[in-house]
């Protein structure tokens, strides 16, 4: 089957947040149906929509996989569970979010899934990073770029997204130890 390419969200702000992101890095790479084509800087970014919470990690990864979306988003899921993603509240903290953001040229809504993320063209802390990765990505439905998906950002959603540590990030073999 032809590998298709997406694009995934990664967010943390409770325990650990450095950990979990290169665990959940560590996991996705382990996922043979998943092949891991590049990683963003990580970023420390101001909480949205539920501020009373701490600072996020964020990044966003470049993949090719033969999962179909709905399957995609399953291991994805698994991994969050794996991790001990555990909401207290919608929008509030959590040690892992893992969040589809495009999968190829989809779109389209199951009860599940919708595809492109439908907050992707809001949200500073997925566009920065992804424009890292993707400057020229068309969003399938805006038919505009990330690049200019950025440029319509405020300066205050942009100041709340600071760059924490350059690519390579994820490359740290002490956290794996936590999973095995
Ligand atoms: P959250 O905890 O805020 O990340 O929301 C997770 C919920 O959003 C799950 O029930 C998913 O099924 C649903 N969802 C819908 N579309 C997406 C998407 N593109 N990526 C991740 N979760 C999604």
């Amino acid at each position: 089957m032809k590998s298709a390419t997406a694009f995934i969200g990664v967010g943390s702000n409770l325990g650990d947040r450095l950990a979990f992101c290169r665990q959940a890095v560590a996991l996705l790479r382990a996922d043979a149906s998943i092949e891991l084509k590049a990683v963003s800087p990580l970023y420390e970014t101001a909480p949205v929509d539920f501020i009373e919470q701490g600072r996020f990690y964020n990044a966003v990864l470049k993949i090719g996989t033969v999962l179909l979306p709905e399957i995609l988003l399953e291991h994805c899921q698994e991994i969050e569970q794996r991790l001990g993603k555990n909401i207290l509240r919608p929008k509030g903290p959590r040690t892992l979010d893992l969040d589809l953001l495009f999968y190829e040229k989809n779109i389209f809504q199951t009860e599940h899934l919708t595809l492109p993320h439908p907050e992707v063209e809001n949200r500073a802390f997925v566009l920065l990073p992804l424009s890292t990765l993707a400057p020229d990505l068309l969003h399938p439905s805006l038919f505009l770029s990330i690049q200019a998906l950025c440029a319509r950002l405020s300066e205050s959603q942009q100041k709340g997204v600071q760059k924490y540590l350059e690519t390579g990030w994820e490359k740290d073999e002490g956290s794996m130890g936590c999973f095995k």
